[in-house]
This record gives C-alpha cells, structure tokens and sequence, in this order.
C-alpha cells in the first residue's frame, strides 16, 4: 500500500522520468478488477489525457498526483506503479497504462483496492485527496508536538493507539502499515487505548512517530514495497511480514501477528505494552 515514505518516493521518480513526455495512448480496465477506482468512466481517459504534456508529480499523505497538461491522475492505496523503457515488453496485466511520446510507458495495478482518479487540475472533489492536501504532513514544519497533541480529543478517548494514528485521515499517509514500526519504537501495543496516555507516552509516541517516518523517507521507502522500477525500498522494517519469523530486535521475544481493525497487525509480545 502506497503510504506517506511510498507517496514522496514515487512521486519524485515519476516527476524525474517522465517529465515532459507526451502521452499518446491511454488504456484502462483491460483487466477489470472491482476495487479499481476510476473517476468517471474510465473509457474516457484517453481523450482527456492523451496529446497532455507530464509536468510532474506531487505527493499528498499516501497519495501521488501526475500532472498531465491541464489535467490530473491521482494514485492512491494499492496502486503498484511500474515504469517500462523503450524496449520492455508491455505487461499482461493492467488496470491504467499510459503510453508516452518516446515509446516508454507507465503501467498501474492493483493489490486489493486503489484510486486512479483523472480529473481536471483543481477539479479533484474526492474527500480523502482534499484531506490528504489541507493537513500538514508529519515531516513538515507545521507537525509540531503542540499540532499532535491537538489531535487528541475528548471523544478519542476510548480509541486504540492504531485507530487513532491510522484510520479517519487524522494523519494522512499514515495507514497500517508504517504504524507497525511506529508503535514498536515507542514501545506501544496496537491496542493500547488513547486513554491509558499520560503526557510523557503522548510526546514519546510523537517522537516515535517523527523519528521512524524520517527514517522510512531518508531511505526511500519501505522493504515491503516496490518503486516505480519494481525495486523495494531500503528501509528495513521491525515489524512486517518479513520480520515474523524473527525474535525481536530489542527483546528477543516472539512477534505476533493478529488480525484487527480491518488490517493485520504486528507487535512484540515482550516489549510493547497495552
Ligand atoms: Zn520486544
């Protein structure tokens, strides 16, 4: 799933590699798939995108927006992005391909679910988008300590530490999977209510929270998701599907995975504490 460390890196490929290409042919649900999410109707996409200039891309939270002449696509949850050179044979499978001017292309599938919203530039009205471009990102400035303690409020109260850090856009682009390693380094079980914080485990949990998505950022992503060249970013994760087998880092204690909340959760069952 494409989340905030996801977000930048892609954007900043697309923006290097396909910057000033035209697109000159448009293809969408070859492979239909149910949880593709298309603005529109996505046998439209040709004519709104093809002979548009790429201009560049953003990133917004978990979310990457290409800009395309006067028009945007926006790619969003599990949308694997997968840039083809000159002569890469075009892939089987896909659920948006762009072709460009210079005979490269841009392939996107999807996972379980994802966004590939086209629509004019400024036209975008989905909520999450809007969420995701109105709220500071954690790694700028205007996420201070004062800004995350403000998003506890009284009504959260009875939330688990993953229901508030990752669901409802509270903090866009933090989504199930950079909680895992964000609530180990502050040494805190999914499940752990809001409540049971003091004012020391909140700013604990917010130093956690800085220091790990830096860290996720400076090396490009995380080990369980790939960029647009199909290579997994360097960052390891402590707690992942590649990691359960493993006794924990600082403990030595065994991982566990569960399923909670709509999404698997990992945590030390030594060292993290509800
Ligand atoms: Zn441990």
């Amino acid at each position: 799933m494409i989340e905030l460390p996801e977000a930048s890196v892609l954007s900043k490929q697309l923006s290097m590699e396909l910057s000033g290409k035209e697109i000159v042919e448009v293809i969408t649900a070859q492979n239909p798939h149910k949880f593709a999410w298309y603005s529109g109707d996505p046998a439209l996409y040709d004519g709104y995108l093809s002979q548009k200039q790429i201009k560049g891309a953003n990133s917004y939270g978990g979310q990457v927006e290409l800009q395309a002449g006067d028009m945007t696509l926006v790619f969003s949850d599990g949308v694997n992005l997968h840039y083809h050179s000159k002569n890469d044979l075009p892939p089987g499978k896909h659920q948006l391909f762009l072709k460009f001017d210079d005979e490269t292309s841009l392939s996107a599938t999807i996972s379980m679910y994802g966004g590939l919203l086209c629509t004019p530039k400024g036209k975008n009205d989905n909520l999450y988008y809007l969420i995701a471009k109105e709220k500071p990102s954690p790694l700028s400035g205007s996420f201070t300590s004062d800004y995350f303690l403000k998003l506890f409020t009284p009504k959260d109260q009875k939330l688990s530490l993953k229901a508030f850090l990752a669901t409802n856009q509270r903090i866009p682009g933090l989504g199930n999977g950079v909680l895992q390693d964000i609530l180990f380094n502050a040494g805190f079980h999914p499940k752990k209510k809001v409540e049971s914080l003091n004012d020391n485990n909140k700013n604990d949990l917010f130093v956690a929270l800085i220091n790990t998505l830096s860290k996720m950022m400076e090396f490009g992503g995380r080990d369980t998701e790939n960029d647009i060249y199909g290579n997994p970013g360097r960052y390891k994760s402590i707690l992942s599907k590649n990691t359960l087998s493993s006794p924990c880092i600082r403990c030595g204690s065994q991982i566990i995975k569960e399923a909670y909340l709509g999404g698997s959760i990992y945590f030390c069952s030594g060292c993290q504490t509800v």
